[in-house]
C-alpha cells in the first residue's frame, strides 16, 4: 500500500485571490513537502456577514485562473456548492472522508490563526489537520496557547497585500495589476467586479 499523500489546504474567501494567498501556499507546498495544495472557496462565509460578498462562481473562476498555471495547485468547489453558511470543522470533516489515509496541513495567515483559538470547535480542528501559520504584515504570528505539534508557525515574504484593500482600489479606480495575477485582473474588468455602489 502506498503511503499517505500529504495535502496542503488553503481555505479564504477569495475575494479576490492576490499574490499574498498565492505566495503563502507556494511556500508551505515547497517546506513542507506537499504533492497538492487545494483551495478551497468559501460558499457564504459567517464571518463577512456585514459586507455582500461577489458572487461563490466569480470567486472560484478567479481562484481557477490564479492557480491553473501550477501543477501542485487545485480548486475544490466543495463549499461553492454549498448552500448553508461554512464552518472550516465541517470542511475538514469532508475533506478527511475525501482523502482518507492522507495527511492534511491547514494553512492560515496570522490573522486567520489567531481566531482559530476563539473557534468553538477549536480542539477538534487540531485532530483534524496539522494547522500552519504564516507571516502577514500587520498581524503577529505568535505560538503562545497554541497546543504543542499541533501547529507550526512559518515566515514566508511579507506581501502587504490584503482582498478589502484591492477591492478598494478597484472601487476608487486604480490599478490592481501586479497585485492579483493578470487573468484576475482581466476577469474583474470584465464581470466589472468591485464598482463601488
Ligand atoms: P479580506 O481583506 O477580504 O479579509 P484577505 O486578503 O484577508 O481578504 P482571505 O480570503 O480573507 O483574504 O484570506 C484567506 C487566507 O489567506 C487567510 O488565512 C489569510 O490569513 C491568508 N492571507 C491573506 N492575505 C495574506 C497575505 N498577504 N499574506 C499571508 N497570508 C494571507
Ligand atoms: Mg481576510
Amino acid at each position: 500500500m502506498s503511503e499517505g499523500r500529504r495535502i496542503g489546504v488553503m481555505g479564504g474567501t477569495f475575494d479576490p485571490i492576490h499574490h499574498g494567498h498565492l505566495v503563502a501556499a507556494s511556500e508551505v507546498q515547497v517546506r513542507f513537502e506537499l504533492d497538492e495544495v487545494l483551495f478551497v472557496p468559501t460558499g457564504q462565509p459567517w464571518q463577512k456577514a456585514s459586507r455582500s460578498v461577489s458572487a461563490a462562481e466569480d470567486r472560484y473562476l478567479m481562484t481557477v485562473i490564479a492557480t491553473a498555471s501550477n501543477p501542485r495547485f487545485s480548486v475544490l468547489r466543495i463549499e461553492v456548492d454549498r448552500d448553508r453558511p461554512t464552518y472550516t470543522v465541517d470542511t475538514l470533516h469532508e475533506l478527511r472522508e475525501l482523502y482518507p489515509g492522507d495527511e492534511l496541513y491547514f494553512i492560515t495567515g496570522a490573522d486567520a490563526l489567531g481566531q482559530i483559538l476563539s473557534w468553538r470547535n477549536a480542539e477538534e480542528l487540531f485532530t483534524l489537520a496539522h494547522f500552519v501559520g504564516v507571516t502577514r504584515p500587520g498581524y503577529q504570528l505568535h505560538d503562545r496557547h497554541l497546543p504543542g505539534g499541533a501547529v507550526s508557525l512559518i515566515e514566508v515574504p511579507a506581501m502587504a497585500i490584503s482582498s478589502s484593500d484591492c477591492r478598494a482600489r478597484v472601487c476608487a479606480g486604480q490599478p490592481v495589476w501586479y497585485l492579483v495575477p493578470d487573468g484576475v485582473v482581466q476577469y474583474i474588468t470584465k464581470r466589472g467586479l468591485y464598482h463601488c455602489d
